[in-house]
């Protein structure tokens, strides 16, 4: 057989397996390591045809080109990419603009929303720690108000920086919060209240106008003055497209703080993130470090160092391209087609919607109506094994845990005619599952599992 530095028809890893234990002793030809790594990353799952991520598979050629040129730029390297970092203000200031900011804003590219919430949620906290330190109150037991209807990253900041989660339960048929929620649990501790525009499990949003009323009138009834921070995740690039009159933004006293992920409905390929302030003064001093290794002294306010600009080049690349009437046409155009689709699994008087009666990221919601001889897994089973579909199955949070829905994201790979497919495929599954009485037990272990098809 062929050794891999004169490679013949037959490369080595053919029949000797890849490396996943020790390190290689010797590398091999770059076609055949080209190779070896193509197929291992080829049994993932196709991009076409998952309806399971919030985010973007697909950017223009030219998008494409800026990001291959800007590969090798370190984003952090102010002194030698000094235009790398101006297009981060610049993106930032679009941000509060597109936000409704009232004054000067500033605010930070991050490798996702995870980032930019741990930043944002640490920046309140110092806020609050600071005002309770100046009346020399104490500041051991800081807390967090939010719904069930969050993220797990906010379980993870609690965790990770040693605050108190306040949580409000779901229950069936409430999958946000609002203001009557959450006015017990608010006390001179809570460092801020977490409100979703857009959440992971529905696609709705909680009632953030609601959320500021209370906020304000708590502020002049109590003296206590407790900050919104958004998760916009997904609903920041959804909002101000579709829905342009709902004021859920810095229109809203109290938001101080703002984080939107630019992979996600931003239409950039995965690595970029974004935290916005209200105003410049909602960034704690103490949180932002200046040193000068690199050449110029620097001021940087990230949990990476080193990380790349692609994205965010990327990112730039989307405003100045699509501008607000371009965003408005392609999340306005998924839209559409996540309400064709829904309109067509109602008509199929197979399944209930939810969320879809109200404001709603472009996705659908829906869950098996009536009492059929399959459940909602049964149904992500089936249209896998027919079709390759990735349309995730799975419980709402506690306390509606009982409630299990299908949800099909629609972005731009579902054009309407792959989802008059994919509509003929679910109810196709259903037909199906009528015959058999419910997916193969084996198939639905799997399926349960997570190790899908
Ligand atoms: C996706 C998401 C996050 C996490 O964002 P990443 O960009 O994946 O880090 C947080 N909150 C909500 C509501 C989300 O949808």
């Amino acid at each position: 057989m062929a050794d891999d530095h004169h490679p013949g028809y037959v490369p080595r890893f053919f029949t000797e397996g890849a490396p996943t234990q020790d390190f290689p002793t010797e590398g091999m030809d770059p076609r055949a390591a080209y190779q070896l790594v193509r197929q291992e990353v080829s049994f993932d799952g196709d991009p076409w045809r998952n309806l399971a991520t919030f985010v973007t598979t697909w950017m223009e050629p030219e998008a494409q080109d800026l990001i291959a040129e800007s590969l090798h730029t370190n984003f952090i390297d102010h002194a030698e990419y000094p235009r790398a970092a101006d297009i981060e203000r610049r993106c930032v200031r679009m941000l509060g603009d597109l936000f409704n900011a009232p004054a000067q804003t500033t605010g930070a590219r991050c490798q996702g929303s995870s980032e930019a919430i741990m930043l944002g949620a640490l920046a309140a906290k110092w806020r609050w720690r600071k005002a309770r330190e100046a009346t020399g109150a104490d500041t051991s037991t800081p807390n967090l108000v939010y719904g069930r209807d969050v993220h797990v990253v906010w379980d993870k900041f609690c965790r990770y920086f040693d605050v108190e989660p306040r949580t409000v339960p779901m229950a069936e048929g409430k999958y946000t919060i609002g203001p009557g929620d959450i006015e017990a649990l608010i006390d001179e501790n809570t460092i801020g209240v977490v409100a979703v525009l857009g959440t992971t499990f529905t696609g709705q949003a909680d009632d953030v106008a609601g959320i500021n009323d209370l906020l304000l009138s708590i502020r002049s009834e109590r003296g206590l003055d407790v900050p919104i921070h958004v998760d916009a995740a997904s609903g920041g690039f959804v909002w101000p497209f579709i829905y342009p009159d709902t004021s859920w933004d810095f229109r809203l006293e109290q938001v101080h703080s703002i984080n939107v992920s630019g992979h996600k409905f931003g239409l950039v390929y995965p690595g970029i993130g974004w935290l916005v302030f209200r105003h410049s003064d909602d960034l704690p001093e103490e949180l932002v470090f200046y040193e000068n290794y690199l050449g110029e002294t620097d001021a940087t306010f990230t949990l990476n160092f080193s990380t790349g600009s692609s994205k965010m080049v990327a990112q730039y690349y989307n405003f100045c391209r699509l501008g607000r009437a371009g965003y408005t046409e392609a999340i306005g155009a998924m839209k559409t087609n996540a309400e064709w689709l829904a309109a067509g699994l109602l008509e199929s008087g197979r399944f209930d919607l939810i969320g879809a009666d109200g404001e709603q990221l472009p996705l659908v919601c829906f869950r098996v109506s009536g009492d059929p001889a399959f459940d909602e897994r049964d149904v992500a089973g089936q249209v896998a094994m027919d079709r390759g579909w990735m349309l995730p199955a799975y419980s709402l949070p506690p306390n509606a845990e009982g409630v299990t829905v299908l949800r099909a994201l629609v972005r731009s790979n579902l054009s309407r005619s792959a989802a008059e497919t994919l509509l003929g495929d679910i109810v196709g599954a259903c037909e199906t599952l009528d015959r058999k009485g419910g997916l193969h037990p084996d198939a639905r272990a799997r399926v349960r599992a997570g190790t899908g098809y």
